[in-house]
């Protein structure tokens, strides 16, 4: 009878606990579809949802768990729309090419997905790495490892000695002629074949390189890289496999052909004319301006030595650009999704961008809501990005007011992802 008692109540505890309902008491919340801070809100989570969202600080029922956040700045899930999941910069980090193996890139990543969770950001679009990525995600999805959620393009796609060609810099006979399958494409049917075999590996977005980059060993960083008809070939069959597509781009040539051949983002941006802002906005593409990055590998090519010779150059010209730009970007009224090109600088430092951008001539609460509701939209996900009944409880919350000082968001305190909490301060 005891025993059978005990196995009852065993029952019912595991019952109480998948239904678990965490009553949270939120000192202030930011809405990010009417841009206001909303005072004293209570957020109800269950499973891995919202399932309520109330006035005043409600009183829970019995079972219930009260997390007390009365002191902080409560906000939708951070989402960063352009990180590099596999690595992160350093002075030897070309040589790693030749020395790492992929369970070298799989353990640090590890490490950069929890500090990225960590930080306040519980989805990250990833763009552009060997195929771990891929892993990463699925092993994050199983609930092996601590990070965000993973929208990954696994291998970027690039034409021959463009941004992402794996080989560029290598002695001619290590460089081989790498095609489609790893990400290198010339015409516009081996640009369909890379888009087919990034859904082969598993891949959710695509990347393109459409001009150079600055990180690449070769010698411009602006120049178009990718025909129209290419572009338009990447496109079109993206869409039949469901892909978004997001362009590498510095140069305005490149800009120009990729937002007319219909891609959804443009990265980095820096050289966006007023004409390229206008057709960005009648063709609806979103800018990403990684202005993080910009400054970060600045600021890295005046060590002597921290760069290949033609990388230094390319990141002193182009770098110090991008927040200028974003700044035109935004006053011109282009849609701006947040993204910091996090891998490129030092993981868990993202939310610089929000000062940087707030800086550029945006008021703190748009800075949100680019990194939450207009993240989403770009990503095409619409159960995250806003603290509404129904949607994912990726919810965050932080030390200070945003709005009095940008830098706290510098200061998350809390972090809970599909309903379980990961930091709680
Ligand atoms: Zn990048």
């Amino acid at each position: 009878m005891r025993k059978m008692l005990s196995l009852i109540v065993g029952v019912l505890i595991l019952s109480a606990a998948t239904s678990q309902r965490n009553v949270i008491h939120c000192g202030q919340m930011v809405d990010v579809r009417n841009l206001q801070l909303l005072k004293e809100m209570t957020i109800i989570t269950e499973g891995n949802k919202i399932v309520d969202v109330l006035k005043g600080y409600a009183v829970a029922g019995a079972g219930d768990k009260v997390i007390d956040l009365k002191s902080k700045t409560v906000m939708p899930g951070l989402i960063d729309m352009h990180v590099h999941m596999e690595s992160e910069t350093n002075p030897g980090k070309y040589m790693e090419t030749f020395t790492f193996n992929p369970a070298d890139y799989a353990y640090q990543s590890v490490v950069f997905a929890e500090r990225t969770l960590m930080t306040g950001f519980t989805a990250v679009r990833d763009l552009g790495g060997s195929g771990v990525n891929i892993s990463l995600r699925n092993a994050i999805n199983k609930g092996l490892i601590k990070g965000p959620r993973v929208y990954t393009a696994g291998k970027s796609i690039a034409t021959t000695g463009g941004h992402a060609d794996p080989t560029n810099g290598y002695r001619r006979d290590l460089m081989g002629d790498p095609g489609p399958e790893a990400g290198v494409v010339n015409g516009p049917d081996e640009a369909a074949k890379a888009v087919r075999q990034r859904y082969k590996e598993g891949s959710d977005v695509i990347k393109i390189t459409a001009s150079g980059g600055v990180l690449s060993v070769a010698k411009s960083g602006e120049n178009p890289q990718f025909t129209e008809a290419e572009i338009k070939a990447i496109v079109a069959t993206a869409k039949d496999y469901g892909f978004k597509v997001a362009a590498h781009c510095h140069g305005t040539e490149a800009m120009k052909r990729a937002v007319n051949a219909g891609v959804n983002s443009i990265e980095h941006g820096t050289y966006m004319t007023e004409e390229v802002m206008e057709l960005m906005k009648k063709m609806g593409t979103y800018y990403v301006p990684t202005i993080t990055a910009g400054r970060s590998v600045a600021d890295s090519a005046k060590k002597p030595g921290y760069y290949h010779e033609l990388v230094t150059p390319k990141a002193l010209a182009i770098g110090p650009k991008i927040q200028g730009t974003f700044a035109n970007a935004y006053k011109a009224g282009v849609k701006i999704a947040f993204g910091t090109d996090a891998g490129v600088y030092a993981h868990g430092k993202n939310w610089l961008e929000f000062v940087y951008m707030n800086e550029g001539g945006m008021s703190a609460l748009e800075t949100i809501r680019s990194a939450t509701l207009y993240a989403a939209d770009l990503l095409g996900d619409d159960r995250i990005g806003v603290i509404e009944k129904d949607k994912l409880a990726d919810i965050v919350a932080i030390d200070g007011d945003p709005v009095k000082d940008i830098r706290s968001m510098g200061k998350v305190k809390f972090v809970m992802k599909n309903g379980v909490v990961y930091k709680q301060e």
